[in-house]
């Protein structure tokens, strides 16, 4: 077995792959001398690195090669290993193959991570023995490895992940949406969309699919009589909405109260829990707690625990969350915003007025429509990064600003902030061209945002 990529992913399928396999040898394009204290723990496991100049020798002993999340599947060195006849799977296949547990697994262009970790917490609240992994946190071949049989395991995988799995079928799987991201890695947005229904292509009628009614791209999967296996859903598939629909299993009646109708047994709807409950901002954190909900209600989790288990749920880091209150402005934090339908979703959450702060590294993907949007919901625009000036160029009828830092940019958005005003940072962006990560450029918001509460 060949590890390609020695991420945290990659480390994680070496020791977990080295005793349940003959031989496991890894390989990485990165400088050996940046991979010194990786080789050392790899060494110690029995494994020995290959670097992929020296690959070609290795490859008649190889039967099959795990990738790693982050690695393209058409880079070079994969397209060797194809060429020599070795199968490359994703690590999140290998990581189905070894499981034990049922997965449930999630995918959507956003709200992934909220909605793995709203599924994991209800799931723990009713008692199930939970694992939860993927792109959230752990790689998911170091839960799968460990959680027994009666337990489950909650996975995020992305579209990049669902690309090389073969067998990977979950019991239950959901998908949020599709929007466009990630189009600087796919041609086009179908080939982006049948990258996602690759989570449903291996799952049979013993399973579940959870689809969006509401997202253009996923409810149109509930009108189709398909003649093409990439969108033929063979589980049973339930869906959720923001009104009473024919086909929803879960929905909002009124505007304000989720319903549920069960697919089995008594089919009358009972009301779960008014939407005002739902402890995180946003009509999109509605969609993620109803996916998440149905998901749960699918695995056969009591109605009553999943609504109550909803409502103890604390929203996470970096997404729409608030960072300060100071001098009657609210600052919030939606750095995890790294696409434009993230950031439209952030400004739609907000009744108060907003002055944006937006841009980093694009993606490919066009900017109109969010200009569209932040013309019509915010006071003023701040950019910052490489984008700003594509963005800045689809904004009219407010103050636009450029600026050089989070410094600057929180400084200039708090000159145009009166008390009672939201000055909320979702980029749209990535965020490589100023910052580590999107992590590290929300911290550098609320260092910001803070520092300024002592000036
Ligand atoms: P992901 O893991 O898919 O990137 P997250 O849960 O980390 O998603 O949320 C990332 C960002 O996307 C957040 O800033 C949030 O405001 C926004 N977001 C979350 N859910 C949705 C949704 N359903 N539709 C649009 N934007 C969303």
């Amino acid at each position: 077995m060949l590890v390609i990529g020695l991420g945290k992913s990659g480390r994680a399928s070496v020791a977990i792959l080295q005793p349940r396999c003959a031989s496991v040898i890894a390989t990485d394009e990165k400088d050996p001398e940046a991979l010194r204290e990786t080789l050392a723990e790899i060494a110690a496991l029995g494994v020995a690195f290959v670097p992929p100049a020296e690959l070609d020798a290795a490859f008649a002993g190889i039967t099959a090669a795990v990738l790693s999340p982050g690695i393209p599947l058409n880079g070079a060195l994969v397209r060797r290993v194809q060429d020599a006849g070795i199968p490359v799977y994703s690590e999140v296949e290998v990581a189905y193959r070894i499981a034990r547990a049922p997965i449930v697994a999630v995918t959507g262009t956003k709200g992934k991570t909220t909605t793995t970790a709203l599924v994991g917490h209800l799931f723990a609240t009713a008692g199930r023995h939970t694992f939860v992994g993927g792109n959230i946190g752990n790689p998911l071949i170091a839960e799968t490895a460990v959680a027994p049989a009666d337990a489950w395991v909650i996975a995020e995988v992305s579209s990049f992940q669902l690309e090389s799995i073969r067998s990977f079928k979950p019991r239950v799987s959901l998908i949020l949406n599709i929007s466009p991201d990630h189009l600087d890695r796919y041609h086009s947005m179908d080939e982006y969309a049948f990258a996602k229904f690759r989570i449903f292509a291996n799952q049979n009628a013993g399973d579940t699919f959870v689809g969006n009614l509401d997202d253009p791209r996923v409810g149109a999967l509930a009108a189709l009589e398909p003649d093409d296996d990439r969108v033929r859903i063979r589980a049973r598939a339930l869906w959720f909405s923001n009104a009473p629909h024919r086909q929803s299993t879960l929905y909002i009646r009124n505007g304000t109260t989720i319903a549920y109708a069960p697919p089995t047994g008594d089919p009358r709807p009972i009301d779960i829990m008014p939407v005002a409950d739902i402890p995180l901002l946003g009509k999109h954190n509605v969609e993620n707690a109803m996916g998440a909900m149905l998901v749960g209600l699918a695995a056969g989790l009591d109605p009553l625990v999943v609504a109550e288990a909803v409502r103890s749920f604390k929203p996470l880091a970096h997404r729409l969350q608030t960072v300060g209150e100071i001098d009657g402005i609210t600052y919030v934090d939606d750095s995890k915003a790294t696409n434009p339908g993230a950031v439209i979703a952030a400004l739609e959450a907000f009744t108060r007025p907003v002055i944006l702060i937006a841009g980093g590294r694009g993606k490919g993907t066009a900017f109109d429509e969010l200009g569209t949007a932040i013309g019509k919901h915010a006071k003023a625009l701040i950019l910052i990064g490489e984008a700003a000036d594509a963005i800045g160029a689809h904004v009219s009828g407010i103050p636009v600003e450029r600026a050089e830092s989070m410094a600057l940019a929180v400084a200039a958005a708090r000159a145009r902030a009166d008390a009672g005003d939201v000055i909320l940072l979702s980029p749209g962006c990535a965020s490589f061209d100023m910052f580590a990560s999107a992590e590290a450029r929300g911290d550098a918001f609320a260092a910001a945002a803070n520092a300024g509460a002592r000036v």
